[in-house]
């Protein structure tokens, strides 16, 4: 039995077809941490969708009624680069409603950890870069109306900017947002975060871990968040077709235990959630994303 659940639904995959956005990687992190015995059934839990006022805590009401109804417009489709269906639209409430929960559990349990989620590109009135539903920002602002959570800090490690949640939050100042990310690389206008570490092209794990743990330790001590949101994209790993650094998986490790530690000193809770992840074998990318679950796990156990 782990000692924090996975939240995972069936309905988390886009039905994207042949896309480069692997939707089918959630399933297959499921089927392989059970396949390799770090979690059993039990281990499992499953959201219910987002309710439409939940969503509208963060996003406008015009935007959720045409990504429901059908009715985006060319441009909207473009921006959002996935194909609509009825089937994607019921996977972004499902995240949602799936990062909320894992922020309940982690509020109970030290983790929480979300087999999807992390459309950080996910913006109030648009969607854009495969993200039509911020699931982190309405997770955090969901339970801070419940008064569960004051100050929350996101911790984006994708190797893209989080532009949509750093847009969401620049006047927020109960939610400190980080954002590590490779400099040349979508999204072109990057809207600032607290804290912006831009990495040159080809970073690897040294130069990576330096430059996170320094800035991460620091502002977990100055803001004292309630709760961390830990957005672990798989995509700055060496062999990802939309990514331009140079992790290992080793060095992806070492980010995730950073992440952990650095929350677990100062007592904050961390929910995770997944993000993005094309390395050109899909079975690094679920390799990549189950290594988090297992590191969290080791700190949390110890
Ligand atoms: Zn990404």
């Amino acid at each position: 039995m782990l000692p924090f659940k996975l939240v995972y639904h069936e309905g988390y995959d886009l039905n994207l077809g042949a896309h480069v956005f692997p939707s089918k990687k959630y399933r297959m992190i499921r089927d392989r941490v059970l396949a390799d015995g770090f979690a059993e059934p039990d281990d499992f839990v499953a959201p219910e969708p987002a309710a439409d006022e939940e969503l509208l805590l963060v996003h406008q009401r015009g935007w959720i009624t045409r990504l429901k109804n059908g009715t985006l417009d060319y441009l909207e489709l473009l921006k959002l680069e996935v194909p609509y269906s009825q089937k994607m639209v019921e996977a972004f409430w499902l995240a949602a409603g799936g990062t909320t929960l894992a922020a309940r559990l982690a509020l109970e349990s030290g983790v929480g950890f979300n087999i999807g989620g992390g459309f950080h590109h996910a913006f109030p009135g648009h969607g854009e870069g495969f993200c039509a539903i911020n699931d982190v920002a309405v997770a955090i602002r969901k339970l801070q109306g419940e008064n569960k959570v004051g100050r929350a800090m996101v911790v984006d490690c994708d190797v893209h900017d989080g532009n949509g949640t750093a847009a969401i939050f620049a006047t927020d100042a109960s939610v400190f947002t980080l954002s590590i990310h490779q400099l040349n690389n979508y999204p072109s206008i990057k809207p600032p975060s607290n804290i912006d570490i831009e990495l040159d092209d080809g970073v690897g794990d040294e130069e990576y871990l330096a430059a996170l743990s320094d800035e991460l330790e620091n502002a977990m001590r100055e803001f004292r968040p309630d709760l961390v949101m830990y957005v672990a994209g798989a995509d700055p790993y060496r062999e990802d077709q939309l990514g331009g650094l140079a992790l290992t998986k080793e060095g992806l490790k070492s980010r995730d235990r950073l992440v952990f530690e650095s929350a677990r000193e100062i007592g904050a809770p961390v929910v995770v959630t997944l993000a993005g992840g094309y390395a050109i074998r899909v079975e690094d990318t679920v390799e990549i994303h189950a290594n988090t679950a297992k590191v969290a796990a080791e700190v949390v156990g110890k």
